[in-house]
C-alpha cells in the first residue's frame, strides 16, 4: 500500500489499480508501540512534534470515513499526538466537520486544534466573523487554539488588508476565541517578509520539505525557496508550523532507485520517516504536519516521533542524494492539493498527474495504461485545449498544460 497516496481511494478505484508500496507495512496489530510521542516548546505549550493533517482523511461514500478517523484520532491521542489541523476548504467542508465529531469525546484542553479562515471565500469585511463562528461550530468548540489566516498569496493579501481580516481576528484572540493568531503561506519569500512586517503573527505555517528547500534548480523543478523563507520566519521570531514535509507524498514514495538508497543505509525505516525526521530537526519547527489516509500512516508516524531523532548530517546526505536520484527521474511535482480544480473542460488534473508520477516511480507500463484509462475520456490529459485558466490557481506554479501534453504522450506511446 502507498504509504501517502491519499489519491489512491479517489483515483484509483476503477481500476483497482496495484500500488506498490515504497515503504514497509507496518499495522497496529502487528506492531504495538508503546510511548508519546517527541514533543517540542510553542511558548509554554508542549505541542507534539507530529500534528495530523485532516486534509487527506480515510474515505467512504465521498466524504471522510469518520469510524476509520476516529480510530486514527485515539491512536494518536494515545500516543501523545495533540495538534489537529482543519480547514474550511478541506474534503470540500467536511474536514472540520469530521474533526468536530471526533474530538470531542477528548477533554478541550487535551488537544489542540487549528482551523483556518478561508480567505478566497469571503464576500467583504461583513463575511469574516460569520464565517469564523460558523467554523466554531462546526469544530462543535467554542474557541481554537491555533487559527490562520489561510494560503495568504498576492491576491488574497488584499483581501487580508481589505477586509480588516487581521484587526478582526484579534478582536477574536482577545475574547478568548482565538489562543494564537497566524496564517499560512505558498507564495514568495518577498510576500511573506510583507505580511510578517505589516502585522504581529504568533507563528506561521510553511511548506517545508527537502524539494522544496532550494529555488529552483537547473532540472527544471520548482521550489518555493524553502530555506529562505524559514530564515525570515526564524529571524522574525516566528514560530513555524510545517505543511506539505512529504511534498504531497511524493517523498513517501520516490522512486526505486532512490529508495534503495535509503534502505541501504536503513533498512528499517520508512521514507517518509527520512522527510519528516529532516523538518522535525528544524529548531524553530514546533510541529510538523502529516496528512494520514490510513492507519498504517499514523503507525508508522508514531513510531518514527516515540524514537524520534534529528537526522544526522550523514542521513542528510543520503536523503539528499536519493532525491536527487528520484528528481532526475522526471517526476511532475505536483502535490494533488487540488488548487487546480474546476478546469472548464473538466480535465481532472491531479489524477493526470498522479498516475503519471506511479509511471516514473515503477515503470510498470500496465498499471499505467490501465490508470489512464480508468479515467473518464472527457477527464484525460489529451483533451485540454491549454487555455491556461488553471495555470495561477498553482501554488507550486507548474505548467500544467505543457505537463498535460506530456502525460497524453507517454499514454500514446506505451499503448
Ligand atoms: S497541478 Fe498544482 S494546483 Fe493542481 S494539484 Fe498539482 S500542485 Fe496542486
Ligand atoms: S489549460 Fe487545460 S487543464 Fe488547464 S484549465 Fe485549460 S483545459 Fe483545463
Amino acid at each position: 500500500m502507498n504509504r501517502r497516496q491519499f489519491l489512491k481511494s479517489t483515483l484509483f478505484t476503477a481500476i483497482g489499480a496495484v500500488v506498490l508500496s515504497a515503504c514497509k507495512k507496518v499495522t497496529a496489530e502487528t506492531k504495538k508501540i508503546v510511548g508519546k510521542v517527541y514533543t517540542k516548546k510553542f511558548k509554554n505549550l508542549d505541542i507534539s512534534a507530529i500534528g495530523f493533517g485532516l486534509m487527506r482523511l480515510p474515505q467512504k461514500l465521498g466524504g471522510p470515513d469518520v469510524e476509520a478517523v476516529q480510530k486514527m484520532v485515539d491512536y494518536a491521542m494515545e500516543h501523545g499526538i495533540n495538534y489537529f489541523d482543519t480547514a474550511w476548504f478541506y474534503h470540500g467542508g467536511k474536514s472540520e466537520l469530521t474533526a468536530g465529531k471526533v474530538l470531542k469525546k477528548y477533554p478541550r484542553n487535551s488537544f489542540y486544534l487549528a482551523d483556518k479562515l478561508p480567505l478566497s471565500r469571503l464576500g467583504g469585511k461583513d463575511t469574516v466573523i460569520p464565517t469564523f463562528n460558523e467554523q466554531l461550530k462546526k469544530c462543535q468548540v467554542d474557541y481554537f487554539d491555533f487559527y490562520l489566516a489561510h494560503n495568504i498569496n498576492k491576491s488574497e493579501w488584499e483581501t487580508v488588508k481589505n477586509y480588516d481580516v487581521y484587526e478582526q481576528l484579534l478582536q477574536k484572540k482577545k475574547e478568548g476565541k482565538i489562543k494564537y493568531l497566524g496564517f499560512s503561506i505558498h507564495d514568495t519569500p518577498e510576500l511573506l517578509e510583507e505580511v510578517i512586517s505589516t502585522y504581529k503573527w504568533d507563528f506561521v505555517q510553511l511548506p517545508i520539505n527537502l524539494i522544496d528547500w532550494e529555488k529552483t534548480d537547473s532540472s527544471g523543478w520548482y521550489g518555493v525557496n524553502a530555506k529562505k523563507q524559514y530564515e525570515i520566519a526564524t529571524k522574525a521570531g516566528l514560530p513555524v508550523v510545517v505543511m506539505n514535509p512529504l511534498k504531497g507524498g511524493q517523498l513517501s514514495t520516490l522512486n526505486n532507485a532512490a529508495v534503495e538508497l535509503l534502505k541501504k543505509e536503513n533498512p528499517d525505516a520508512s521514507p517518509s520517516s527520512w522527510s519528516l525526521r529532516y523538518v522535525a530537526s528544524l529548531e524553530n519547527v514546533f510541529c510538523v504536519l502529516s496528512g494520514m489516509t490510513e492507519m498504517e500512516h499514523m503507525v508508522d508516524n508514531v513510531n518514527t516521533f516515540i524514537n524520534f531523532k534529528p537526522l544526522t548530517e550523514k542521513e542528510q546526505k543520503v536523503l539528499s542524494n536519493a532525491i536527487a536520484v528520484y528528481k532526475s527521474s522526471g517526476a511532475i511535482t505536483c502535490t494533488y492539493c487540488q488548487y487546480c480544480v474546476g478546469c472548464p473542460i473538466g480535465i481532472d488534473i491531479p489524477k493526470n498527474f498522479n498516475i503519471y508520477n506511479q509511471y516514473k516511480a515503477d515503470n510498470k507500463k500496465e498499471n499505467f495504461i490501465a490508470a489512464y484509462e480508468s479515467i473518464k475520456a472527457e477527464n484525460r490529459a489529451d483533451k485540454c485545449i491549454s487555455c491556461g485558466v488553471c495555470k495561477p490557481k498553482c501554488p507550486q506554479k507548474l505548467d500544467i498544460p505543457t505537463l498535460l501534453k506530456d502525460v497524453a504522450a507517454l499514454y500514446k506511446k506505451l499503448s
